[in-house]
């Protein structure tokens, strides 16, 4: 799951991307409003934090530029102070959830995943597919009760493909939600592993559709 933090106070920039690099996202950060429109706009995000008070660009403008081009990744909406007509704005603007500022990290956190679970349509914060049962909060992974080890590359693969239960993802797409901007695009690291995970989790686990991508299949 691949995270933009745009966030202008450098500090709270940089606990942000640690919280998050810690919960096993990818994130890409911006520090004004122009770059994290940018960014935005063109990358593909499975979630955005997004400062209300930004340089450049401020974060209701930007947010409003996102929905007006169809950008619908779900956003948290930093405001300064829990001022009543911020939150009003920042809905108005199209805003998934808000967070007044001071907030503590781990808050963030789970809102976080709240709106990634929500916008993928699961309501439990526990993925189940077949025998294997995934806790977004915690990031344990079980099969059959018992738990599996995986590496973080293993563990974002297997968390972005069991929020697209069925879905037909191609390694375009994975690469894209797996790595940070600043990685080598061109890389044939997916269907390593893809590999892994089928040893440690049954080979059926992950289907390989043939020129398409892979699938966790319904059935399971
Ligand atoms: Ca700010």
């Amino acid at each position: 799951m691949r995270i933009l933090i745009v966030e202008d106070d450098p500090e709270l920039n940089r606990q942000l991307e640690e919280a998050c690099l810690e919960a096993g996202y990818v994130v890409d950060k911006a520090s004004d409003g122009e770059e994290g429109h940018f960014l935005g706009d063109t990358e593909p995000y499975d979630a955005v934090i997004l400062d209300i008070g930004l340089p450049k660009m401020d974060g209701l403008t930007v947010l409003e530029n996102w929905r007006q081009d169809g950008r619908k990744m779900p956003v948290l909406m930093l405001t300064a102070r829990d001022r009543w007509s911020d939150k009003v704005s920042g809905i108005d603007a199209g805003a998934d959830d808000y967070l007044a500022k001071p907030f503590h990290i781990e808050e963030v956190l789970a809102r976080i995943r709240a709106l990634i679970r929500r916008s993928s349509g699961h309501a439990s914060s526990e993925l189940v597919h077949g025998s294997v049962t995934f806790d977004t909060r915690t990031s344990k992974v079980s099969m059959e009760g018992k738990s599996v080890k995986l590496t973080s590359h293993e563990l974002r693969l297997l968390s972005y493909m069991l929020h697209h239960p069925g879905k037909i993802i191609s390694r375009t797409e994975l690469t894209e939600h797996l790595y940070d901007q600043a990685f080598d695009k061109d890389s044939n690291t997916i269907e390593v592993f893809v590999g892994r995970l089928r040893k440690k989790l049954g080979n059926d686990f992950i289907e390989t559709v043939r020129g398409m991508g892979y699938r966790l299949p319904e059935d399971a």
